[in-house]
């Protein structure tokens, strides 16, 4: 792999660090040609430590490595992106990324969603939200509603409407999302069964 070690007169290149699974980038250190070399070898994510002055594998104290998953250089040699899985929080305020962030999937918009009907679980008195009536009403009549917006699903399977058919599905993936919260559950979790089978 081709790194451009002298682009910097010290001689160090930015490593972003990935979690290879949940995609959040971890930490930011540096690397020269030694920490890079060091890295495969060990597989374990090492940097030069501007601080230290010297090689330093992350996690040699805390026993949080960072086991590499694969290197990759961008577009003009400068930065390497390294995906990694971490045996720990990665920041040594103890959080998991150095942004203060939690180290958790991301589903983006289903996410999103996620948190709102948690809110609505928490704030069950609602009078005005639709899902908080749900949680009102509790896990049977959720759970049927699963059941209703399934079939409607199935039904609208058979036709050649597409429109409908994607809003009978999105109403079903909505209800089920409502009936995992009031079961205590996430899509993360549901994730992990499909990843286990895998
Ligand atoms: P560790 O490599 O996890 O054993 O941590 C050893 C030392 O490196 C810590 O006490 C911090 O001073 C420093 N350190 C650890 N993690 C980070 C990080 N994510 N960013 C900057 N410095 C760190
Ligand atoms: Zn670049
Ligand atoms: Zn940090
Ligand atoms: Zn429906």
């Amino acid at each position: 792999m081709k790194i451009d070690f002298d682009k910097n007169s010290d001689g160090l290149v930015p490593a972003i660090i990935q979690d290879a699974k949940t995609k959040k980038v971890l930490m930011l250190g540096y690397m020269n040609q030694e920490a890079f070399d060091k890295t495969q070898e060990l597989q374990k994510v090492t940097f030069f430590s501007r601080s230290k002055q010297r090689l330093w594998t992350k996690g040699e104290e805390s026993g949080h490595f960072l086991e590499l998953v694969d290197l990759k250089i961008d577009c003009d040699f400068d930065t390497i992106l390294v995906r990694a899985n971490p045996k720990g929080p990665t920041c040594h305020t103890g959080t998991d990324t150095c942004w203060f962030e939690e180290n958790k999937q991301d589903f983006g918009f289903l996410s999103e969603l996620e948190e709102i009907i948690a809110s609505r679980k928490e704030n069950k008195e609602d009078e005005k939200s639709y899902v908080a009536s749900l949680f009102r009403k509790g896990i049977n009549k959720i759970a049927q509603k699963v059941g209703e917006e399934a079939v409607e699903t199935v039904i609208e399977a058979k036709d050649e409407n597409d429109d409908l058919f994607l809003n009978e599905s999105a109403d079903l993936l909505f209800h089920l999302l409502i009936l995992l919260k009031a079961k205590g559950f996430g899509l993360n979790d549901v994730v992990k069964v499909l990843e286990s089978r895998h």
